[in-house]
């Protein structure tokens, strides 16, 4: 790896170090989320000019006035979505900087994502291909339907806020799956659905801030 996706100064290996620690004493508990973190070169998505502040617990901008999630919020998602143990097919609705992605991408088998921005997207598949991974597939879309013609997945993450669970995501929920995601407009909390073949379990987590989940395509 070159200079550039390794790191060096406040984006090297010992800053994602520090991040993992402060991601325990926090709360997060899966190794293996924390490993797949300590691994990903967070400071190549973000600017340039943020690159020192990448591993700080900050959610950061990302152009087009959307966000890269904290560090604490991406290792929660993840760990509730994995559940302790190994993912076959997730679905991400959001994908950003492709940050998340990244991360999913070590915990699964195969990771369908979607984006409404089309230059947001460009670049998230450029940091796919500078760190050689191939389990992804992104697509422009809008995805407050999911992608029905993929599922049932194990796993469904939105990244964006919803006034609800969109029901159309519970009918793409694999049996043993789990959904997590935002709800909420003015206060948001995170949202995590069970779904055991028959009964879907709905809890609310902590409060959140996320932006809003948007129709169409830009
Ligand atoms: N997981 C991302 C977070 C990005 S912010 C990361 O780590 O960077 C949420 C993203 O959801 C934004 O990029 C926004 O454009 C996207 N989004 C909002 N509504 C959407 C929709 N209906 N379909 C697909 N993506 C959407």
């Amino acid at each position: 790896m070159n200079n550039k996706i390794h790191g060096i100064g406040m984006t090297s290996q010992r800053t994602r170090t520090r991040m993992l620690d402060r991601l325990r004493g926090q709360g997060i508990k899966d190794e293996v989320v924390l490993e797949i973190m300590g691994s990903i070169p967070r400071h190549i998505f973000v600017e340039e000019a943020l690159a020192h502040r990448a591993y700080d617990d900050d959610a950061l901008p990302i152009g087009y006035g959307q966000t890269i999630s904290s560090p604490y919020t991406v290792a929660r998602m993840s760990e509730l979505l994995r559940a302790g143990g190994r993912l076959n097919k997730v679905l991400e609705i959001g994908t950003g900087c492709g940050y998340q992605t990244s991360v999913l991408s070590g915990l699964a088998k195969d990771v369908y994502t979607v984006e409404r921005i089309a230059p947001l997207l460009a670049k998230a598949r450029e940091h796919f291909r500078a760190l050689r991974i191939l389990n992804v597939r992104a697509r422009h879309a809008d995805g407050t339907m999911g992608l029905p013609e993929t599922g049932p997945f194990d796993a469904i993450i939105m990244t964006a806020a919803a006034t609800r669970v969109p029901p159309e995501l519970l009918d793409q929920l694999a049996p043993g799956g789990r959904l997590v995601m935002p709800v909420g407009t003015a206060e948001q909390r995170l949202c995590l659905v069970e779904y055991d073949g028959k009964d879907f379990r709905q809890t609310q987590l902590e409060a959140v801030r996320f932006v809003p989940l948007l129709p169409g395509l830009a």
